[in-house]
């Protein structure tokens, strides 16, 4: 794999987002950090500019370029520095469409994909419940056949864009076991309510709900995929969050190097610059190599994915696990440069901490990609074991 795997028309892209950022975001975020909220104009003009539909077919109003031109969003959103908004905006983007342009019909694409492109619908996924998160078989939310609709009844917890959502791609119990089943729910349905989610630690440009659905009748056209099969439509089809998360974590890194090493060049302690001290160089140099190794391995679960599909899940996973722990250690290390000024909210620092501490939780934790990962590799022991043997 090249280690630039952008070509001209990614770089025209990056260079025009580049400027989106500038203009529409970065003016905005002290004042949507501060009083903790996401705009939906904001979605608006994603949309407008075609900025969600990138790698998205054209048939849905999308750019049709490959996942390299998701990467570059990913990037300057993450490199804009408010880690909210950019998990709002890739929530609705790559954790409920990819399923909804996989499994959906012609109808429903038309219906919730389309709009959601051009920004004028907000998506959200809604798996985790109170009492269920990792343990995706233990979800507790129901939806009962009655014959021509679902009656739809539960909770759901910690649901990104849930209070402003216009549907949601929603897991529900419709069996025993693992029988579970996806439904494109509509937020307009009666009996549904939510409430924010305002005690977070930071993400605070971001819609965090708690969702309530009380007697919900949904029509059996909302119904994705096979029933019974949304178990395993999870387990396949969200390996794009995960690859978002890696490249929004190794950019985070970067971005926190890059202001840790600007402040090492101003910042003056015993009469010199803090950068001619060997200790804080040889701080940034392991920062540095960190980064790298995020992005050469976050590129890499990129391109395997690219190949494979949704088969590149034991790169996706390493990715995601290496990354966002890492991601956390140099952002940690960029403020440990800072000194007390890196425990303010002077240099945006602090922000950094709090917003990409999440990265390990969300989109699977460390502890369940370990656990994805050690079953795929124990199993290729025993295989070149079995091959010994022979
Ligand atoms: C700000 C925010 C936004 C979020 N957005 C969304 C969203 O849009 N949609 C959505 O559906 N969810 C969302 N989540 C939920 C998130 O995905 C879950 O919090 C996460 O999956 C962990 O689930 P849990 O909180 O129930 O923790 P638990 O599953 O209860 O885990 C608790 C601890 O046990 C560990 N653990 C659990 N199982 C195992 C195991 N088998 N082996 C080893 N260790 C294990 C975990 O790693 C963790 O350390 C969001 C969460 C937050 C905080």
């Amino acid at each position: 794999m090249s280690s630039n795997p952008f070509t001209e028309d990614h770089n025209l892209l990056r260079e025009s987002f580049r400027q989106f950022v500038e203009t529409e975001i970065t003016p905005n975020i002290e004042h949507w950090e501060a009083n903790k909220i996401c705009e939906k104009e904001i979605f608006t003009k994603m949309g407008a500019q075609g900025f969600f539909g990138v790698s998205f077919p054209e048939a849905y109003g999308g750019s049709g370029l490959d996942i390299w031109s998701a990467v570059v969003i990913a990037e300057e959103l993450a490199k804009s520095n408010c880690g909210g908004l950019a998990m709002s905006l890739y929530a609705h983007t790559y954790l409920p469409l990819p399923v909804l342009l996989a499994l959906g019909t012609e109808e429903q694409k038309q219906e919730y994909l389309t709009p959601a492109l051009k920004g004028e619908k907000i998506a959200a996924l809604g798996i985790t419940e109170p009492g269920a998160g990792s343990d995706v078989g233990g979800i507790k939310t129901t939806a009962e056949d009655k014959g021509d609709h679902y009656l739809v009844n539960g909770s759901k917890m910690f649901i990104t864009n849930g209070t402003m959502a216009d549907f949601i791609v929603l897991v529900v119990r419709t069996g025993e076991g693992h029988k579970l089943s996806l439904l494109i729910f509509d937020t307009k349905i009666e009996g549904f309510s939510a409430v924010p989610v305002h005690n977070k630690l930071g993400m605070h440009t971001s819609d965090t709900g708690q969702l309530f659905f009380e007697n919900c009748k949904v029509p059996k056209s909302a119904l994705l995929g096979e029933k019974d099969f949304g178990f395993y439509y999870i387990m396949s089809n969200f390996q794009e969050e995960r690859l978002i998360a890696s490249i929004t974590g190794t950019a985070s890194a970067e971005h926190a190097m890059e202001v840790a090493k600007q402040y090492m060049k101003e910042r003056e302690a015993f009469g010199r610059p803090i950068g001619k001290f060997q200790v804080l160089r040889h701080k940034l140099a392991k920062m540095a190599i960190t980064t790298e190794a995020c992005r050469s391995i976050a590129y890499r679960a990129v391109a395997e994915f690219i190949e494979h599909g949704p088969g590149a899940y034991k790169i996706v996973s390493m990715a995601k696990a290496f990354v966002c722990e890492e991601a956390f250690n140099v952002v940690n290390e960029a403020l440990q440069i800072h000194g007390g000024w890196g425990y303010m909210e002077d240099y945006g620092v602090a922000r950094s901490l709090r917003d990409v501490r999440l990265m390990t939780v969300g989109a699977g934790t460390t502890e369940v990609m370990h656990e994805i990962i050690s079953k795929i590799v124990i199993d290729e022991v025993s295989h070149t074991k079995q091959i010994k043997k022979r």
